[in-house]
């Protein structure tokens, strides 16, 4: 795609942002960023922008869009704000980082989605093709944006790609060798209308593919195996209560690997080191995409006994007096908490609330009534929360993260574990869930 003496507007300044505009002015295009935020709240990221793009901070001008020859839009903005809907009414092509990033590489993609587990198979699946012997690239919605090196997009193996249902929103042409649909639980409601909205999002990480390509999905979770039905190329399950043909599974307690015809045995799951059912779905994700991907079943098992999983995913912090003290900010959405409070059989005391994404907290009803000793509610969401969950246990307010925790100490006794999994954003009291997390954990640590 040709790029050059174009006029490009990327609107939205985080870290995708930056990378696109400045492989934009490689690629000699005629490139101006804006952000609504003003230069003083942007912070660092300016740093990093090329002195060639021309920056229109604090105000979204109308002729930035709809008189540009391409829009590049971040995944914090959706396609319904009136300066990039007038852009689309006026034929304005508008995509994401992660489109760009596709048509700058020459390298085939991995680009594995889901609302839940997305990080942690993402990772995974890096370090198996690596200790596999390939050249690969990992990024997207990990941290760090595809395009911040583009230098790393091409002559390589694979790109492993972490997309959001945001990022899906805006590719056209993306077409990843192997796409991987983890599970589709409620999230990001204050985005999209409905569920539905949310997984077409998300089924646009295989619209593109072709018999010469493959969707890995996980057959346990309904509305991802309904959306695999609907899939051109070729279709690799992933399940831990079924043994499907051609896919990956746990038989008699050992994953096993049918990809490639012949059952193979991979690893007996007691040896996998991240530990939880979500877990589990993550190695049998990670090992279907990477065995589809030509990796030795030998350096699977190796990563699946080695990895000891991410920060802020059910981090094991610190035990006090037999108490356990797990951050797990990431735990954003129902679902994620779901799965984290069971992975304990101990009594849980539960920190959680935040900000509030329209999620309806009740599907934790039950587990919080069998499982939660005390529940200890903080942030915005905490009303919303305790009319929904609040009932179930023995349920406290705390007025900051510090309180929670001193709050939850109060009510631990040994052999209970204290869990942060909020279920919602952190945006209202701290910079993000990295931030909420490395708080929470110094909190804990000056106990
Ligand atoms: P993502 O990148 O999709 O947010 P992560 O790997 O960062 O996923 O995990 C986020 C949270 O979701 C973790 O806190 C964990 O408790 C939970 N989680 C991880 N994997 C799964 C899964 N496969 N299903 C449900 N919840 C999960």
């Amino acid at each position: 795609m040709n790029f050059s003496g174009k006029k490009i507007t990327v609107a939205g300044l985080a870290r995708s942002g930056v990378g696109a505009a400045n492989l934009l002015v490689r690629l000699g295009a005629d490139v101006t960023v804006t952000d609504l935020k003003p230069e003083a709240e942007i912070g660092e990221q300016l740093l990093r922008l090329s002195s060639k793009v021309r920056k229109v901070l604090g105000a979204h001008p109308d002729e930035l869009f709809s008189g540009a020859d391409m829009i590049v839009v971040s995944p914090g903005m959706p396609l319904s704000v009136p300066p990039i809907k007038k852009a689309i009414s006026a034929n304005v092509p508008v995509i994401g980082e992660l489109e760009l990033a596709y048509l700058y590489s020459d390298s085939p993609f991995i680009a594995i989605t889901g609302t839940n587990g997305k990080s942690t198979t993402t990772t995974l699946v890096g370090e198996i093709l690596k200790a596999s012997g390939m050249k690969v690239t990992v990024g997207g919605n990990l941290g760090n944006a595809l395009t911040e090196e583009p230098d790393l997009l091409r002559g390589r193996d694979y790109i492993v790609a972490e997309v959001s249902s945001f990022q899906l929103e805006t590719v056209k042409k993306f077409r990843p060798k192997i796409s991987a649909l983890l599970n589709i639980t409620q999230d990001h409601l204050d985005r999209y209308r409905n569920m539905k909205e949310y997984a077409a999002a998300k089924a646009r990480v295989y619209k593109n593919q072709t018999l010469k390509d493959c969707l890995v999905v996980n057959l346990d979770d309904a509305p991802s195996a309904a959306l695999a039905k609907k899939a051109m190329c070729r279709v690799v399950p992933f399940s831990r209560k079924e043994c499907p043909g051609g896919g990956v599974f746990v038989k008699g307690g050992v994953l096993v690997s049918a990809v490639s015809g012949a059952e193979e045995r991979i690893i007996e799951a007691k040896d996998i080191r991240i530990r939880g059912v979500h877990n589990l779905e993550n190695a049998l994700a990670a090992a279907a995409i990477t065995l589809a991907a030509g990796a030795r079943a030998g350096a699977v098992e190796k990563v699946l006994r080695e990895f000891p999983g991410l920060e802020h995913r059910l981090e094991f912090v610190r035990e006090i007096n037999g108490v356990s003290y797990i951050n797990d900010s990431k735990g954003t959405n129902v679902g994620a908490v779901e799965k984290s409070i069971e992975s304990f059989t101990e009594p849980v005391i539960l920190l959680a609330g935040g900000l509030d994404k329209h999620s309806d907290f009740s599907p934790l009803k039950k587990l919080v009534r069998e499982r939660v000793k005390r529940l200890v509610l903080f942030g915005k969401a905490a009303d919303v929360m305790d009319e929904a969950i609040g009932g179930e246990t023995e349920t406290v307010r705390a007025s900051s993260l510090k309180d929670a925790v001193l709050k939850a100490k109060d009510a631990a006794s040994r052999g209970d574990v204290v869990l942060l999994s909020p279920a919602c954003a952190s945006f209202d009291m701290f910079m993000d869930f990295e931030d909420r997390g490395r708080q929470f954990k110094e909190i804990v640590r000056s106990l």
